[in-house]
């Protein structure tokens, strides 16, 4: 930690850039409170992590304001198949495609049966993110991430159920945040299955502001009294060991809980009829003066209980699109057969360019999810804090699952789609969900952007800001003489930045390791990374004290420096894989977005490209979605 880092966290009341900025936007006070509130947790997150991993020495971070893309970090290496976590991952990519092929994943509720859970547990499953040391299986981000989209191609819940135990549950709290004690107390029952976890931070009242929390543990001797009402948590059941975000002493904290075995009068279970994760379970949860050993408070060196949340956030937002690209497969590899089978005016729909141009779009959905992730994951694994590239994934993979199961899927699959028995219809809501879960997607797109810009904001337009206030002035307007002298050295500053931005050139790295075919995608992602700084500089000049309430402008931005980043991080991971598929998958995924960002029509060679690549799907050529399960198609027909 720098010495900047312990002067920004050494007062809790400490005010904030953007409790500044709203102030002076003439914000209540309560708003300019509560987003300092959320600001200072990240500015703790951040201090947590030496200067080369934080998110302004990201490679996001750094292609956009210093105008340094380095390639090597917008790639990511590959993982060792030699590695201990290896056999165990196999093992439980066994049993659930045996649990599946013998229809016993499931139980008569639909939940997930508690003999596919106990093979789980037996072959290390609840445990792949925790060290050996304490009875796990010690694999590496890249390595679980990777483990998950394939689990997610057998079934997308039991994946989601790692991710809610390892990532966003007690597991990485413990293991994050936990001193010695607490991990030998609980990493060895989570690790082995007896303790099932989950992450309890929603309330009624409090889900995308999160300063909103009201459960409370109160200070009773040896133990805490925890008191409030959880609402939409998963795979917390009685028995279960659940993180819970609360308030002590009026700061958000962590507490490890080990939920009573049986509900009584201290705790209860709130049932609910949800249609998303229904093979799991999801309810709320009410405590009454439940009493919670003081030993079990998670108390991280730097920050408090939202600390520990963000942290396994990230890991759960790389889960998420990890799951998703498995679970684009399997609508990928059930399009096809049906497709095949399905004919209307004399021939199969899978002739048709409208269903091929379905089909290479979903491939290149796929292929842009796995660049994230595993790209995302690696970041981690090196060290780096990853919340802009962890956004990133998540706001692509929720949205990219979402468009294929609504656009291709459900479209290409006609009225079967809503059939009982029929994947769609069966899966809808949990197709959506993730476009909630985790965060909202459009309010991660402007954190997202705040996160980018705060630095630049700091640096330049805060002295300006504190300056109209010193000088009594409401907004600048640069056509005053009056306003201009008195804001010089602050206005000067910023020119001077200004200046070497209109100048500057885009960074010119060497693209040998670049498949040719993507080169001109990279190149381009090289030209934005050189215009967005102004685009991004000009809106906040333009805007002003009034940018935060631009959510509209702001999503927008966000949404371009999202869309170039994953053309980069495509094409360098369709490069590295080699394959012609993906290489052509990753093509039309950067002329989507290529178009995205400019406007613009899709052209004749995009659709002949589209066509080609779904015809070598249709043809087998896609490795990754072959020996996929496929459903049984409904209401089949004899052919004349
Ligand atoms: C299936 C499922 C599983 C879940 N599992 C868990 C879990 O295990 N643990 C857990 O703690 N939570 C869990 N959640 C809760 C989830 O994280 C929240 O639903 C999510 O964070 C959004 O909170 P909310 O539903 O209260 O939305 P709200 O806060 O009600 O917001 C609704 C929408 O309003 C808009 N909005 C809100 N504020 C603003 C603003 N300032 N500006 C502009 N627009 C705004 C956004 O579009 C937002 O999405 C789960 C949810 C679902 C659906």
């Amino acid at each position: 930690m720098t010495v900047q880092d312990k002067d920004k966290i050494q007062e809790d009341n400490k005010v904030t850039f953007a409790e500044t900025a709203l102030t002076l936007a003439g914000k209540s006070q309560e708003e300019a409170r509560r987003t300092g509130a959320v600001d200072r947790a990240d500015e703790q997150v951040e201090a947590g992590y030496a200067a080369q991993y934080k998110t302004v020495n990201s490679p996001i971070h750094k292609a956009i304001w210093e105008k340094k893309v380095a390639l090597d970090l917008f790639s990511s290496g590959s993982i060792n198949p030699e590695a201990a976590c290896v056999p165990a991952m196999k093992a439980c990519l066994e049993a659930a495609a045996r649990h599946r092929d013998a229809n016993t994943l499931y139980e008569s509720n639909g939940k997930l049966s508690a003999a596919f859970r106990k093979d789980l547990a037996t072959n290390g499953y609840f445990g792949m993110l925790i060290e050996q040391q304490y009875g796990g299986q010690g694999a590496s981000v890249q390595h679980f991430m990777t483990f998950l989209g394939q689990m997610a191609t057998i079934d997308p819940t039991t994946s989601g159920l790692a991710s809610v135990h390892g990532c966003i549950g007690a597991v990485d709290p413990v293991r994050t945040y936990g001193n010695e004690e607490q991990k030998q107390r609980f990493l060895p029952r989570l690790a082995s299955g007896q303790a099932q976890s989950g992450f309890a931070l929603t309330e009624p009242n409090a889900g995308s502001d999160l300063t909103a929390l009201r459960t409370v543990a109160v200070d009773n001797g040896d133990h805490y009294l925890l008191t409030g009402e959880k609402l939409f948590i998963t795979n917390a059941l009685p028995g279960h060991t659940v993180g819970v975000v609360c308030l002590i002493d009026g700061k958000p904290s962590a507490l490890v809980v080990d939920l009573p075995a049986q509900e009584n009068e201290q705790f209860q279970v709130v049932p609910y009829h949800i249609w998303a994760l229904r093979r799991i379970h999801n309810n709320g949860l009410r405590f009454n003066k439940l009493a919670v050993p003081k030993t079990n408070r998670l108390v991280p060196k730097i920050g408090d209980g939202l600390t520990v949340a963000y942290h396994g956030l990230n890991l759960g937002r790389l889960a998420l699109c990890a799951t998703a690209a498995g679970a684009m497969r399997i609508m990928l590899s059930n399009m096809l057969p049906w497709a095949k089978f399905r004919e209307t005016y004399g021939a199969a729909i899978d002739t048709r360019e409208l269903v091929k141009r379905r089909i290479a779009r979903t491939a290149a959905l796929i292929t842009g999810a796995d660049a994230l992730y595993t790209w995302g994951s690696w970041l981690l694994d090196n060290g780096y804090r990853g919340e802009l590239e962890c956004i990133i994934a998540k706001i692509f993979g929720s949205e990219a699952q979402k468009e294929v199961a609504i656009e291709y899927f459900m479209k290409s699959h006609g009225g079967r789609s809503f059939l009982g028995g029929h994947l769609f219809g069966d899966n809808v809501h949990d197709f959506l969900a993730p476009c909630i879960f985790e965060g909202e997607g459009e309010m991660l797109g402007m954190a997202f952007f705040k996160a980018l810009a705060k630095d630049h904001g700091q640096k330049y337009f805060e002295p300006i800001g504190l300056a109209l206030q010193k000088h009594k002035l409401k907004t600048l307007n640069p056509m005053n003489p009056a306003h201009v002298l008195a804001l010089f050295p602050e206005l000067m500053n910023y020119a001077m930045w200004r200046s070497g931005a209109e100048l500057a050139t885009p960074d010119s790295p060497d693209l040998k390791n670049v498949n040719p075919k993507l080169k001109e995608h990279v190149e381009f992602a090289l030209e934005m990374f050189c215009k967005l700084p102004l685009e991004l500089s000009g809106n906040m000049v333009k805007h002003q004290l009034k940018l935060a309430d631009r959510q509209c402008r702001i999503a927008d931005m966000s949404q371009r420096v999202q869309d170039t980043v994953t053309m980069l991080v495509t094409c360098l991971y369709a490069s590295r894989q080699a394959n012609e598929v993906t290489i052509a998958a990753a093509d039309i995924l950067c002329e989507d977005l290529k178009r995205r960002i400019k406007g613009g029509h899709a052209s004749d060679t995009y659709f002949r490209k589209c066509s080609k690549l779904a015809d070598m799907i249709i043809e087998g050529g896609m490795a990754s979605i072959n020996g996929i399960h496929q459903f049984d198609i409904l209401f089949p027909y004899e052919k004349k």
